[in-house]
């Protein structure tokens, strides 16, 4: 890598350079920025040719000479003011040119005019009913309103025998034509009429003729003929290539539609008749859509009260099926202990009510263990159920009732049933099951069953947990004696 090594002739040179540059930017930089920019000014109340709205420039000339700076390829600042005012700044040199003016000989000898830029038509303005002529001669004598500093103004100024009324706003001027404190304006029509349409006045008339017809230019300082001449090409050019009738076409379009009091009513009438009709057609829409939804809101709200109430009916029935299952045995489809405790209540009050006996016979299969033990699980539950038939088989009857208590064990309670009566019943399912011949290899005989019997007339001493007690005793007394017996809680005691 090689270092740049500096001679005191190189860096001598180097510093006159950058004062040079220091000393010319600044010049360079003003000079351009002064150069490139172009400020118009017109007249703030030439609408719509000219005029200021609401602080900017706006208007037909405003838009030429927006598009004369981009052609030009240089900044324009469009400026409005007194017109009067406005021709002294360019005078002065604080402004560069006038944007739309109508050229005279006392006017050029202060300025310098482009090329055409608007036909102006000055016409006569007079209030309705007037039919007196209008040709200059008949003028004369008669006290005409003119714009201060407008082309009627410098051009009837020079004529003599004129009464001329130099107004400085439109209101002012059409107020006094309306009220006859002068007897005619002269103005450029298109700004006369947009006046009078934008202020709705329709007691004035136009005379058709021009006093006069010109055309207007923009004017700069007498003797820059070199703006003079940017500006005239640039206009050259927009009329070339179309622009100058865009913007013409544009605010033409925009003009304001003169209407007479009685018109613009009959128009408000048609536009509130047209907007009462379409409120009242959206109401109708609105109210049929309504109507049509809340109706299928209604047969949507009938189709889920009627799911509702199935959903409802089949948890009632799903609800009934558990019940059911929650008090019958699975293995056997007895009653189981819990269902049996919740009826036996009632048929022991009943007993008590009609003065008859309850018996409860107390049933346990015996030695199952071993047979169990013997045959297997599964073979012991078929046992269950094949001996849980020969109960059911033998307590029929709506009163009676029957239930697996527990394991092997079984109890059946009988309605109006003594303990004798009871004692038969359940010594015939003794001997059903024992012919059922359930062979017990360990034992060597029959699977068999003991039973204990007991039977009351319900009363206060003895509850019916005391019954089931007495008939659990006689089955504990009938296992004690060698099982596959019945024995009745009467003979225990
Ligand atoms: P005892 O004659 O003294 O009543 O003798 P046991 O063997 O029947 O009495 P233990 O109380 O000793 O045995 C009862 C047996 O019943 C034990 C158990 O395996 C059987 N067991 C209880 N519930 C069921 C069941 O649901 N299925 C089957 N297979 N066996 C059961
Ligand atoms: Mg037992
Ligand atoms: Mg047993």
């Amino acid at each position: 890598m090689k270092l740049i090594s500096w001679t005191t002739t190189d860096l001598a040179i180097i510093k006159v350079l950058t004062l040079l540059l220091l000393l010319i930017c600044p010049v360079t930089a003003g000079s351009t920025e002064m150069e490139q920019t172009i400020r118009f000014i017109g007249n703030e109340d030439l609408a719509p040719i000219i005029y200021l709205d609401n602080g900017e420039a706006e208007g037909v000339v405003a838009d030429i000479a927006r598009e004369l700076g981009s052609v030009i390829g240089q900044k324009v600042i469009i400026e409005t003011a007194q017109w009067e005012e406005g021709q002294k700044m360019v005078i002065e040199g604080s402004a560069d040119a006038l944007l739309q003016m109508n050229p005279s000989p006392l006017r050029a000898q202060f300025f310098d005019f482009s090329v055409p830029l608007l036909e102006s038509e000055f016409s006569i303005f007079r209030k309705i009913g007037n039919r007196e002529s209008v040709d200059m001669e008949s003028l004369k004598g008669k006290t005409i309103g003119v714009e201060n500093g407008g082309f009627p103004h410098t051009f009837l100024q020079q004529l003599e025998n004129f009464n001329l009324y130099t107004f400085s706003d439109w209101d002012d001027g059409f107020k006094r034509l309306q009220s006859g404190e002068i007897d005619m304006i002269i103005a450029d029509r298109w700004i006369g009429e947009y006046h009078l349409a934008e202020n709705r006045i329709n007691d004035i008339q136009i005379i058709d003729s021009p006093i006069e017809s010109q055309h207007s230019a923009i004017a700069v300082k007498k003797g820059n003929i070199e703006l003079l001449s940017r500006i005239d090409n640039a206009l050259i050019e927009l009329e070339q290539n179309g622009m100058l009738d865009t913007i013409l076409r544009k605010w033409k379009g925009q003009r304001v539609i003169y209407l007479t009091e009685r018109k613009y009513k009959t128009i408000m009438l048609y536009f509130v008749f047209a907007a009462l009709s379409m409120v009242l057609i959206l109401s109708l829409i609105s109210m049929k859509r309504y109507r049509r939804l809340s109706h299928d809101l209604e047969i949507e709200v009938k189709k889920r009260t009627e799911q509702l109430s199935k959903s409802n009916e089949m948890l009632r029935n799903a609800n009934v099926e558990l019940e059911k299952l929650a008090v019958v045995d699975e293995l056997t489809s007895l009653t189981n202990r819990r269902g049996f405790e919740s009826e036996i209540g009632r048929l022991w009050y009943l007993s008590r009510l009609k003065g008859v006996p309850l018996a409860i016979i107390m049933l346990d299969i015996d030695l199952f263990k071993q047979f169990n033990d013997t045959y297997g699980h599964l073979e012991g539950d078929r046992c269950l159920i094949s001996i849980s038939s020969q109960i059911r088989k033998n307590v029929q009857g709506e009163q009676n009732l029957c239930a697996r208590y527990g394991g092997e064990e079984f109890i059946a309670a009988l309605f109006d049933t003594d303990e004798q009566a009871a004692s038969l019943i359940a010594e015939r399912i003794r001997s059903d099951v024992e012919d059922l011949a359930l062979r017990n290899e360990t034992t060597g005989s029959p699977v068999t069953v003991s039973c204990g019997v007991a039977a009351a007339i319900s009363q206060n001493y003895l509850t019916i947990d005391g019954l089931i007690d007495n008939a659990d005793q006689a089955l504990y007394k009938a296992k004690q004696s060698g099982r596959n017996k019945t024995v009745r809680f009467s003979t225990v005691i």
